[in-house]
């Protein structure tokens, strides 16, 4: 089943809101096994709509649009899809009922021919209950068994219908077309990856890999048909032997949640002393709901003034090896243990850029230390990118090494 997406909305396409509707409607169809083949973005014409919703419709099974459906002069997607589909639109008092029902619960008045448009409905189509606003979706069947089936922009009333209501639906049309199964590995460049994976696939030529790199990490993703679920798991356990300690633990997409969970079992309690990074990795941690049970705080410390007053870094240390550097690095880790009673502990400096840097200290340069208490490890990295890029790949390189300690203290 040939799925494409047309998003409608100017403020798309001149980068003021980010495209998240296909990012979660992508995701949901990869979930449920379908592909979504084509997405493309047009501006709030009805000119354009039209245009897309022709040229997607000749080559797709089924054209989902997203927008353009409120009251407003610029919704224009209900009377575009319904004239190039040579359909009437019809007064459809039920979902009016619906609209002011929904209106009424949240005490607000709202125009009556702005209700009167959103109850227009193509005369053939179904409409889809908007459980968090006012203007319905609509599952509309195109000539050829095809179908247009219309989504409301905003996010929180498009999510909840797509999944109760579009997904469904398209199971009806069609049975899933591809299984897959991920996993992420932490501390291996791509390439690295990319090779393990090659060779031990090699007998799986039923089984398709694909990666997507993220900073220090990678994410392997493999797809087949859905009747070779079992194999498609039996190959992602030959992979992630193969990888040994850089591959995540299964449900893990990032070190983080790794470290926490080997915290919580062991009743070990983190502390952060940070630089670079700004707090984070604190931040990093704290995402993830528990927290409280084994992460104890960080410090921020982007001063010298604070490195020495608040983690005892000598003065000399900072003159003499400047504040990035390995002897700064390893005082600030030592001082969560001595000072804050860490039982782990992770500490990272770095000279973020863009500005900073100079010939024997250039941008991109980072000192992580981390360690347990009976356990120190102490590296040294020059990171490519840009400042959020060298943040990013300090957090997780930082976490990962520290998960790579807890492992080996097992
Ligand atoms: P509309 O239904 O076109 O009036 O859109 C309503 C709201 O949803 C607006 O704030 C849009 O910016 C937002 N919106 C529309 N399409 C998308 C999309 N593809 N991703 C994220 N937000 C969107
Ligand atoms: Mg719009």
């Amino acid at each position: 089943m040939n799925i494409h997406l047309v998003c409608t909305g100017t403020e798309l396409l001149i980068g003021h809101t980010l495209n998240t509707n296909q990012h979660f409607i992508g995701g949901c169809l990869d979930a449920a096994g379908y592909r979504l083949a084509a997405e493309r973005c047009v501006p709030d014409t009805g000119a354009a709509i039209a245009a897309a919703v022709r040229e997607e419709l000749a080559r797709a099974d089924v054209v989902i649009t997203i927008g353009g459906l409120g009251p407003t002069t610029d919704d224009l997607t209900r009377d575009s899809v319904a004239r190039e589909l040579g359909v009437p639109l019809k007064y459809h008092p039920d979902v009016h009922a619906v609209i002011t029902a929904y209106l009424a619960g949240r005490n607000v008045t709202v125009p009556a021919e702005s209700l009167r448009i959103q109850a227009m409905v193509p005369e053939n189509a179904t409409p889809l209950l908007n459980r968090n606003g006012t203007a319905p979706g609509l599952w509309c069947p195109a000539s050829g068994g095809k179908v247009v089936v219309m989504l409301p922009g905003p996010p929180r009333e498009l999510q909840p219908m797509f999944q109760e209501q579009v997904l469904p639906r398209l199971r009806e049309l069609a049975p899933p077309e591809v299984a897959r199964v991920a996993f992420s590995v932490c501390g291996l460049p791509e390439s690295a990856v990319a090779e393990v994976v090659e060779r031990e696939l090699a007998p799986f030529a039923d089984i398709e890999p694909a990666y997507c790199a993220r900073p220090a990490q990678v994410e392997v993703r493999l797809s087949a048909t859905p009747a070779l679920k079992a194999r498609l798991e039996l190959a992602r356990a030959r992979l992630m032997e193969c990888l040994g300690d850089a591959v995540l633990p299964a449900g893990c997409s990032e070190p983080a949640q790794a470290v926490g969970s080997m915290l919580l079992e062991r009743r070990l309690w983190v502390a952060t002393a940070e630089s670079c990074t700004g707090g984070w990795i604190a931040k990093t941690l704290t995402d993830l709901p528990g927290a409280s049970a084994w992460f104890s705080g960080g410090l921020v410390t982007y001063s010298n003034d604070w490195k020495e007053c608040l983690l005892d870094v000598p003065e000399a240390i900072l003159n003499d090896y400047g504040a990035v550097s390995a002897e700064t690095v390893t005082a600030m880790l030592e001082a969560l243990f001595r000072r804050y009673e860490a039982d782990a502990g992770m500490a990272v400096t770095g000279i973020a850029g863009p500005a900073g840097g100079t010939a024997d200290k250039p941008v991109g340069l980072v000192y992580i230390a981390t360690g347990l208490r009976a356990q120190r490890q102490v590296s040294r990295h020059l990171f490519p990118g840009n400042r959020d890029s060298v943040r990013q790949r300090t957090v997780t390189t930082a976490l990962n090494q520290l998960r790579l300690q807890l492992l080996q203290a097992r």
